[in-house]
């Protein structure tokens, strides 16, 4: 075993030393010093001073079975024994990566029955773009090469997966646009709490929807490739379209011939209280990804799910030059198999639907009803959004240095929750294993943290 026998200030100052963190400003955490996670069991984690944390983020989303699960350990190390490595490239193959294929079929929505893997959420959404333009390649229409999207859209970090992405300043790291390739297009979110202005949400669903419908128009229908978008908005802010959003933009993919794609890396594996965001929405995508809850984030897999229809026509379609060492990797196969075995054993899916998720949804309610800083609180299942806001009656939120999100997520820190603050947004995304008491736990937790925020902004 490796020991990690250092103090808190030794491993701030290494990490400080030698460790660049992502979406971080080095500067900025090298003077405060990062905090060391050193353990895990159920919904909590320690720090190296030995605080217990209520882990309301799930990691990043992703735990989904909750830390310290025995059946996911035993099966890496079993595996790892028994091959810890082999590629699928060589025309060869290993039981757990047909294994993991052959389940993920039956968990999927009908239709989906074909699953190529990748290490990550952007690693599968690169695969997207280049599995989409070879498929309409295949079938002779070549010039259909354009992905849309949406703004505030969040899709990885790679490239492919930046440009799918509608965040502005991953746009734009390294000078305008430069981590923006071309053939990428956006068009509005669907967030009516702050962009709706007096329409009411179905009227404002349809508007947003045809954004899409006016953007292939302007493009030309035989120049879109696919649209691509999260069944609910994860890292935008947790963000559930109205009703009449999806239906409309389901009627535009057919009506041009443009694939859909759901971005399932945080919606899937149960968080919406269906095995898959789009089932809860009411969705039949062409192309799913899936990351996270997949392996509930204890080693790093993801795959592209696709419908028969579209397998059909790559299938005739020779090579596809495309692929990654890591793909369906033996380990990371051999623990998603437990983890999906875990969700299913542990009726986690069904728990979320009917029990947790109306639990911790109505605990938000009551927020939203009576607190001065809660404009809405939204979401479904084990995935929920905050609003926060200076003026219920009229939506308006917090505007230059009131950085409520930043305020509240630092109380949050300081009473041991993890609750992550998007803009003016406070998420919550707990493993799906937590139980009424933790969400009550959490509740009063995150009551309190609002309450010192509503403080300090003179709300209270
Ligand atoms: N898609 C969505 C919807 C995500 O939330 C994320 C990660 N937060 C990704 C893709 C990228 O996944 P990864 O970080 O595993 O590359």
């Amino acid at each position: 075993m490796t020991k990690f026998n250092r103090d808190t200030a030794q491993w701030q100052e290494l990490d400080r030393e030698h460790h660049i963190h992502p979406f971080t400003d080095p500067a900025a955490l090298g003077k405060k010093g990062t905090r060391v996670i050193t353990r895990g069991e159920g919904s909590y984690i320690w720090d190296s001073e030995g605080n217990k944390i209520l882990d309301g983020m799930a990691g990043l989303w992703c735990v989904n079975v909750g830390y310290g699960r025995k059946e996911l350990i035993d099966a890496a190390h079993e595996q790892m024994k028994e091959l810890p490595y082999y590629n699928s490239f060589f025309q060869t193959s290993h039981q757990p990566q047909i294994e993991l294929s052959r389940l993920l079929a039956e968990v999927t929505p009908e239709g989906f029955n074909h699953f190529f893997f990748a290490g990550s959420g952007s690693e599968a959404n690169d695969t997207n773009v280049r599995l989409v333009r070879h498929y309409w390649d295949v079938k002779g229409q070549t010039d259909k090469m354009t992905f849309i999207s949406r703004k505030n859209a969040y899709h990885g970090s790679t490239l492919a997966a930046t440009s799918l992405g509608g965040m502005g300043y991953m746009h734009n790291m390294g000078g305008k646009n430069a981590s923006l390739l071309p053939g990428f297009e956006h068009i509005g979110q669907p967030f009516w709490y702050l962009e709706g202005d007096d329409m009411t949400p179905e009227e404002f669903g349809l508007e947003r929807a045809r954004e899409l419908e006016e953007k292939i128009l302007e493009l030309g229908a035989d120049t879109v490739a696919a649209f691509i978008a999260e069944p609910i908005q994860g890292a935008g802010g947790v963000i559930v379209p109205p009703d009449t959003y999806w239906p409309e933009i389901q009627r535009i993919c057919k009506k041009y011939d443009v694939l859909l794609i759901a971005d399932e890396v945080i919606c899937g594996f149960g968080r919406t209280g269906n095995w898959f965001g789009s089932e809860t929405m009411g969705i039949k995508p062409d192309l799913m990804t899936m990351a996270k809850g997949m392996s509930s984030g204890y080693l790093p897999i993801a795959a592209v799910g696709m419908t028969d229809e579209v397998f059909e026509v790559l299938n005739g379609g020779g090579d596809i030059n495309h692929g990654y060492t890591y793909s369906g990797h033996p380990v990371a196969s051999a623990v998603a198999i437990a983890n999906i075995h875990y969700i299913k054993g542990h009726n986690l899916v069904e728990k979320v639907r009917e029990e947790t998720g109306p639990y911790l949804h109505a605990g938000l309610q009551d927020l939203a009803d009576n607190h001065p800083l809660v404009g809405e609180t939204r979401g479904r299942g084990l995935m929920a959004g905050i609003q926060l806001v200076k003026d219920k009656a009229t939506r308006t939120t917090f505007s230059g240095d009131e950085d409520a999100g930043t305020i509240c997520r630092n109380y949050c820190f300081q009473n041991n929750l993890i609750m992550r603050a998007v803009d003016q947004s406070m998420i919550i995304s707990p493993p799906l294993t937590i139980s009424k008491s933790e969400i009550d736990e959490l509740l009063e937790k995150g009551k309190l943290c609002l309450d010192a925020t509503a403080r300090d902004l003179g709300l209270m």
